[in-house]
């Protein structure tokens, strides 16, 4: 029987390298809800609604109907990549100039209420493993099953840093730390949804783990 996976946790905790290992292995779809979140905020700063000495809250909500978010799969790419009213924007929102405004974003009400709507309708079809910060609390509450994940700072910035560096970004262990904070914080500490672990997920801290023992131990939980 096909279920619903929920895996939520911090920022670059390896959410996203799970869940795409539990998909491909279950032959599940996975959506990355962070994604989306991304996208808007490429939005905006591409519409110049947000930027260093702005950020336009109204201007933003109502520009919210004419952003259209979808995911496309190929087979020969690892994971669906998300297009912005119509363009793959899926390496550009990765950029440390989207990361540093998208927790702002994401604690604007409306910005949640569209996301998380189209969220749940992925969800209608069995067989989805979702990763962000309120999958297992707000998107799917009912999820069969619900991971947070979590690592220590240090761990998660140097691994992000690995990850923007193999790509050619030209980024600093420090700014990454500086940023990962600064989503945790705003994450947590937002109004509405605010990131934390569901009475019944289950944690696993990976700061000590490789990514074999991470996979087995997520796939054991997928198949209790
Ligand atoms: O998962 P990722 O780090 O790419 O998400 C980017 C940001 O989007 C997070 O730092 C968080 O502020 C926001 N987010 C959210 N809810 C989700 C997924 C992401 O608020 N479900």
């Amino acid at each position: 029987k096909k279920i619903t996976i929920a895996i939520d946790g911090y920022s670059s905790t390896g959410k996203s390298t799970v869940a795409k290992q539990l998909a491909d292995h279950l032959g599940y779809v996975y959506v990355d809800s962070g994604a989306m979140y991304r996208a808007v905020t490429l939005y905006a700063m591409q519409h110049g609604i947000i930027s260093k000495d702005k950020f336009d809250i109204p201007e933003l909500k109502e520009a919210l109907p004419s952003i259209q978010l979808k995911f496309k799969k190929e087979p020969h790419w690892e994971k669906a990549r998300i297009y912005l009213n119509g363009n793959d924007v899926e390496d550009e929102i990765r950029n440390l100039e989207v990361s540093k405004f998208v927790s702002p974003i994401a604690t604007i009400h409306e910005v949640r209420v569209k996301l998380v709507a189209q969220q749940q309708q992925f969800g209608l079809e069995k067989g989805v493993v979702m990763d962000g910060r309120d999958i297992g609390t707000v998107v799917f509450p009912e999820a069969e099953l619900k991971i947070f994940m979590n690592a220590s700072s240090v761990e998660r910035a140097q691994r992000r840093l690995k990850e923007l560096l193999d790509r050619g970004d030209s980024v600093t262990f420090n700014e990454i730390l500086k940023n990962i904070e600064e989503r945790d914080f705003i994450d947590t500490t937002r109004e509405d949804s605010p990131l934390r672990k569901a009475d019944d997920a289950i944690e696993i801290d990976n700061s000590e783990m490789n990514l074999e023992d991470q996979f087995h131990v997520a796939l054991q939980l997928a198949k209790d």
